[in-house]
């Protein structure tokens, strides 16, 4: 069992914020406590943000890049347009102080021979880390889903991988079934394999459930509701 790294509280300050196409936001957050952050592929970070009202409330963010040399990490935000924690992103300006608390997040990459990662935009964070962090030699299938063309990302890694970019264009997000028609075409080996599904919460069931019908033992499936449609995430 992989040991997770320990979390802690954080004090940073907002270093950059720069579109990477029309939906996704990247802010950048320094400070000395980065230098001996650890934090796993895939891991993300508590942001504890105001609820404008005097309080504080809580909202969960991959770790898109860390950089303890340059005390940085790279955050990628979902423009949604609703909520704290997407407003926050639209609003927040370089200089700006934030609170972070992590890493969190206990699903840590494993070693089979043939990975599958399933996800929507929002996802795109975890899965571009998990899948640059393959060895080669390894086999890995990624779906996700996007808006359309725009959101799309380049992925590299040392593995073997077919990625896969599904458009949903006009249909919301939440309501698509492109993810679970693409899992339904995608060929799974008998063994050495592993499936890591994030995204709203009722899809990643339904992929979850499809997975589990095909034969895949719940050790062989990571799934992690990451939000929920019509639903605000409870902090
Ligand atoms: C472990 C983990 C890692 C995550 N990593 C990332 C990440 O790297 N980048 C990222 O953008 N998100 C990520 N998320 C998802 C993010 O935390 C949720 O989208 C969260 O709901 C955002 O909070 P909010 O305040 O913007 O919206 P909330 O207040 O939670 O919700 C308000 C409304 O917005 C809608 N909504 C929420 N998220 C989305 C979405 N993605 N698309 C469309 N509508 C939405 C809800 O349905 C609700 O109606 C992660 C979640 C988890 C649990």
């Amino acid at each position: 069992m992989t040991e997770l790294p320990a979390a802690t509280t954080c004090q940073l300050t907002v270093a950059a914020v720069i579109d990477l196409g029309p939906r996704m936001r990247r802010i950048t957050l320094a400070g000395d406590p980065l230098a001996d952050f650890v934090a796993l592929p895939g891991q993300d970070v508590v942001l504890h943000l105001p609820d404008g009202q005097g309080g504080g409330l809580s909202r969960r963010y991959t770790i898109r890049h860390l950089d303890n040399q340059s005390r940085r990490v790279d955050l990628d935000f979902v423009r949604h347009g609703h909520g704290p924690g997407a407003l926050w992103a639209e609003s927040v300006q370089a200089g700006d102080p934030v609170e972070i608390f992590g890493p969190r997040g206990k699903t840590p990459l494993t070693a089979a021979g043939w990975q599958l990662f399933a996800g929507d935009e929002s996802a795109i964070p975890a899965i571009a880390e998990m899948v640059s962090a393959l060895p080669s030699g390894a086999h890995a299938v990624a779906l996700v889903e996007v808006q359309d063309a725009a959101d799309e990302q380049l992925v590299e890694s040392d593995a073997v991988v077919d990625l896969r970019w599904l458009h949903r264009l006009t249909t919301a997000p939440g309501d698509a079934d492109l993810l679970d028609t693409a899992l339904q075409a995608v060929a799974i080996p008998d063994a050495d394999r592993h499936a890591y599904l994030f995204g709203e919460s009722r899809v990643v069931r339904r992929l979850r459930d499809h997975l589990h019908g095909r034969g895949l033992q719940p050790a062989e499936v990571s799934a992690k509701g990451y939000w929920n449609l019509g639903r605000a995430m409870r902090d």
